[in-house]
């Protein structure tokens, strides 16, 4: 088989096109926030219970870093989704959105710890590491906490979750944490292949 008939007409990406469509019928009703999230996660946590949709060429790992691979930006920039895609034991720095976020994981296991700025300025652990599973999703917002970090949950294999934004999250200027709470700005970009669904 050559390269490009191992990602080219793959009946599984159907899954995705009609969880993009999906989508955008639920942010055409321009819903309040918790209402996106609370629609919009179970889109997504049906569409990562199924994992035979994502060409291979979406889910390549890096040994040097994680890859982020654009698999559908809206035209209008109202929602973008990516495939993150971890090498073993590969992780986030602390990093913020600055836009909605939902997060589902489709193969393997993703530690995903949340956190706080305390009064002092210092950035702090929200809570416990919460291992995420496949077909479980996790929200981010500014309003509902919009400071974590993700790692792959294991150091022998790769792990895989689609990401949903309110964004075109690839341009969003944004920032990571170091513990004083140091923000240092960044812009994500994409893995530079042309986007799975144009
Ligand atoms: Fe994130």
């Amino acid at each position: 088989m050559n390269a490009v008939s191992s990602i080219a007409p793959d009946l599984g990406i159907q899954r995705l096109a009609d969880f993009v469509a999906d989508f955008a019928l639920l942010i055409d009703e321009r819903p309040v926030e918790s209402a996106l999230i609370a629609r919009g996660g179970r889109l997504l946590a049906d569409l990562v219970s199924h994992d035979d949709w994502l060409p291979q060429a979406y889910a390549e790992p890096d040994p040097e870093r994680y890859r982020q691979y654009l698999l559908y930006l809206d035209p209008r920039a109202r929602f973008s989704i990516v495939s993150f895609v971890w090498g073993r034991g590969q992780a986030t720095p602390v990093h913020d959105h600055r836009t909605w976020g939902l997060i589902g994981v489709l193969r393997g296991a993703e530690f995903s710890e949340r956190f706080f700025r305390d009064p002092e300025g210092a950035i702090r652990p929200a809570g416990p590491v919460r291992t995420v599973y496949p077909g479980e999703v996790e929200a981010v917002s500014p309003r509902l906490g919009d400071i974590h970090r993700v790692a792959n949950a294991y150091d022998d294999r790769v792990s895989i979750s689609i990401h949903v934004y309110g964004a075109d999250i690839g341009k969003v200027e944004r920032a990571t944490y170091d513990r004083s709470g140091q923000e240092k700005p960044f812009v994500s970009g994409y893995y530079p292949l042309p986007v799975l669904i144009p």
